[in-house]
């Protein structure tokens, strides 16, 4: 039976009326499960008696399974539990300006970057947007507030479940849904150019973020294997012309990673790299594992690496440390939970 939440308003309205029902009763279903929170069919009290049980005969409207939660004053860290056992991960930021949260694609990944907890986990299958939904909701249910914004930047390469991941981002930017605005949703790739060319002309108004993460092929091809299918020159140009195209800029995100790709040298070469683009570099000091042997980068290389940009003329912040204390970096929690 599928799952009610990975149906867009449209595409309910469509199975309704394959059903015989009008389209005001896709719009009533999709006020009480996204309005009022009321996700029982039999408990929706404008829908008819008489259609109920066709209703649950054809849709899902089951959540997610909650198998455990870290909580800190910044953070949550949630690990969910799918139908079929598999265990997903979903993070919980606040902020001065709103309750943001991480969203994963995939069960495990295939990506292989060198620095991350979840490319130690194979990629098992891909996440239905059903199921990102309501790692959504899941959240919204336990805090009892609604989030601000949403990136898709958790567990899993969002480009590579392409199809699936855009009907997540329409499903939960949909006015009379959970109406997250499309400013407010970024999906983040570590690089895959076919996929954000066809992103620059997807209709939403939504972002891209690009995990960078280093400023040429050399040390790039070290820590992220996507980098020699395609080539950071490549990369960059496929950026240019997702600009030019959306009017939109794009975020740059660069993990540092003491040693590696924190020096002065690799900071005078971003900025010439990306001299003139309308990016805004966000800085992401590294969360230190169990598992790997990376190391955080010091203060001083940290800010040094952040005045070098910012004199070179580029927009630049440092992320907020959230999670060093509970396991909040990429993956961690799934990986410690799977290894129990
Ligand atoms: S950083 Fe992202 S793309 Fe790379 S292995 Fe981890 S989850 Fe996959």
């Amino acid at each position: 039976m599928e799952s009610i939440f990975g149906l867009s308003l449209n595409d309910l309205t469509e199975q309704l009326s394959l059903l015989g029902l009008r389209p005001f009763v896709a719009k009533q279903i999709y006020d009480w499960l996204y309005k009022k929170r009321i996700f029982a069919f039999e408990s929706m009290t404008n829908i008819k008696k008489e259609i109920v049980p066709l209703l649950n005969e054809h849709f899902d409207t089951t959540l997610l399974h909650m198998k455990r939660k870290q909580e800190s004053p910044l953070t949550n860290k949630y690990l969910f539990e799918l139908a079929d056992g598999s265990l997903i991960e979903a993070v919980l930021m606040r902020h001065d300006y709103g309750i943001s949260v991480c969203v994963s694609s995939q069960v495990g990944c295939n990506m292989g970057c060198s620095f991350c907890e979840s490319g130690r986990l194979k990629k098992i299958r891909d996440l239905k947007a059903s199921e990102m939904v309501r790692e959504i909701l899941m959240i919204e249910e336990d805090i009892k507030r609604r989030i601000s914004s949403v990136v898709i930047m958790g567990i899993g390469e969002p480009f590579d479940n392409y199809d699936e991941v855009m009907k997540f981002m329409k499903i939960i930017n949909e006015p009379l849904g959970l109406a997250i605005g499309a400013r407010h949703i970024t999906v983040s790739t570590s690089g895959i150019i076919p996929k954000i060319r066809a992103y620059a002309d997807e209709p939403m108004q939504t972002n891209l973020a690009i995990s960078l993460h280093a400023p040429n092929n050399e040390i790039r091809n070290k820590i992220m294997k996507v980098n020699k299918a395609y080539p950071i020159e490549e990369l960059i140009t496929s950026i240019k012309e997702y600009i030019e195209k959306t009017n939109r800029r794009v975020t740059i995100e660069y993990l540092l990673l003491d040693g590696v790709n924190d020096t002065k040298e690799c900071a005078i070469e971003l900025a010439q790299l990306l001299r003139g683009m309308n990016v805004y570099v966000n800085l992401i000091p590294y969360n230190e594992t169990s598992h790997l042997e990376y190391k955080k980068s010091s203060k001083k290389s940290i800010d040094d690496f952040f005045d070098t940009l910012k004199k070179r003329g580029i927009n630049v912040t440092i992320r907020k440390e959230f999670g060093g204390n509970i396991d909040a970096a990429c993956g961690q929690l799934r990986a410690n939970e799977v290894e129990r």
